[in-house]
């Protein structure tokens, strides 16, 4: 069985275009089953050579952490529970907004490694933002520019112990 890798983050941050980026031609299932695994998409990855098993999760219908729904609290969290590694991503040039914070908090409780993305990393605008993931207290960021291909280098290193 092939390590799992989760990603999880806010809409819009970029996940699927890492998705996408890593599994290639070689998307394997489109899950559009009702409930929780809705917008959830899994595929055969490839980082360097080394495979491994990447979920996009769809993250969250609402950006506001008041109205969140708990459904999508709990897909994250089984999303993470059953993965190997999660990547939790958030976008560099917006910097880290409050949902970010929530989920971070979850993620912190979790037995599963996560390892800590800041995408859209290319150029000078992402800086401040990867300041600011310092403090999310899950170690240090890894930047990455999904759309651009910049930084997947460093997060092969990052996710190599878990696959
Ligand atoms: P998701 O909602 O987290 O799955 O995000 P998507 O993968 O759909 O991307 C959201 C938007 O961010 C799209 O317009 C992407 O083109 C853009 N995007 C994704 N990766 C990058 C990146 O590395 N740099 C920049 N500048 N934009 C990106
Ligand atoms: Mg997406």
């Amino acid at each position: 069985q092939a390590p799992v890798v989760a990603i999880v983050g806010r809409p819009n941050v970029g996940k699927s275009t890492l998705f996408n980026r890593l599994v290639g031609k070689r998307l394997a299932l489109v899950d559009d089953r009702p409930g929780v695994t809705r917008d959830r998409r899994e595929g055969d990855a490839d980082l360097l050579g080394v495979p491994f098993r990447i979920v996009d999760t769809a993250g969250f219908e609402s950006d506001d952490p008041q109205t969140l729904p708990g459904r999508m609290r709990a897909q994250t969290e089984a999303a993470v529970a059953q993965a190997d590694a999660a990547i939790f991503m958030i976008d560099a040039r917006a910097g880290v907004t409050p949902l970010d914070e929530t989920v971070a908090q979850w993620l912190r409780g979790s037995d599963t490694p996560i390892v800590l993305v800041c995408n859209k990393a290319e150029g000078r605008a992402a800086e401040p933002g990867i300041m600011e993931s310092f403090a999310l207290g899950l170690g240090d960021p890894i930047a990455l520019s999904a759309e651009h291909g910049e930084g997947m280098g460093d997060l092969f290193t990052a996710l190599l112990p878990y696959i």
